[in-house]
């Protein structure tokens, strides 16, 4: 596993979920380190969005993997004096089998790996798989078309499959584990204050602990929606 531990100073600037052009980040990796040493960070790990089995537009393709690798071999070298960088992938759990315990991530040459869930199954057809991560519209439309506009469902899938990628294990540090309650309070007020989505957050909390795994504090909504992952 990843040696966390040699981020140890308390005043260390460092951020380990970092996306990338080879998914869907929004600038180039190099303008992410440039702009991390001039803030004073000393670490930056990438984790672009993983090769996946079901059509996603925000996820790296395999033959992708090796350009991406190269791009991090590049800017170790030429910024590797100032700042650590670290090579992960944000892994997405699918289905058993079909996440960051498989045969093909383990394999890869990764600093350490994230895994999350952003895929749930449509509520009458398992083999469906729908992107839950969205922008509030999309996810609203989905509630229609895929879910039966039944928001319990949504959130209870979620958290199993979170459940099962914790299970299965492969991964290092868990990504925005309680991510659905965003969308899912936009589309029921306040149903992330509700005494059983409580459970199923304490639930995962306590299995996380079990594993010994890590989970990210993903700070990503907060100046936007004033939340953190997991929120307070
Ligand atoms: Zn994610």
């Amino acid at each position: 596993m990843f040696d966390f531990q040699h981020i140890t100073q308390e005043t260390d600037l460092y951020n380990l979920h970092t996306h990338t052009q080879y998914c869907d980040g929004h600038a180039p990796m190099e303008e992410f380190v440039v702009e991390a040493i001039q803030l004073g960070f000393t670490h930056l790990g990438f984790s672009p969005h993983s090769p996946i089995s079901v059509e996603s537009p925000c996820n790296m393709t395999r033959e992708q993997v090796q350009d991406y690798f190269n791009e991090i071999e590049r800017l170790r070298r030429a910024y590797g004096d100032r700042i650590h960088l670290y090579n992960s992938m944000e892994i997405d759990y699918v289905s058993v089998g079909d996440g960051p315990a498989s045969d093909y991530f383990r394999q890869l040459p990764l600093d350490y790996r994230i895994g999350s869930v952003h895929f749930i199954p449509a509520i009458d057809n398992p083999e469906v798989m729908v992107d839950i991560d969205g922008k509030f519209p999309a996810f609203k439309a989905r509630m229609g078309k895929y879910f039966d506009c039944d928001i319990e469902y949504v959130v209870k899938k979620f958290f199993s499959q979170m459940m099962a990628m914790v299970e299965e294990g492969g991964f290092d540090i868990v990504g925005h584990m309680d991510k659905i309650g965003f969308n899912a309070s936009q589309y029921r007020d306040g149903i992330d204050e509700e005494p059983w989505f409580d459970k199923v957050v304490i639930d995962l909390f306590e299995n996380i602990m079990d594993h010994g795994l890590t989970s990210e504090i993903n700070t990503k909504a907060w100046l936007q929606h004033n939340r953190f992952y997991p929120n307070a």
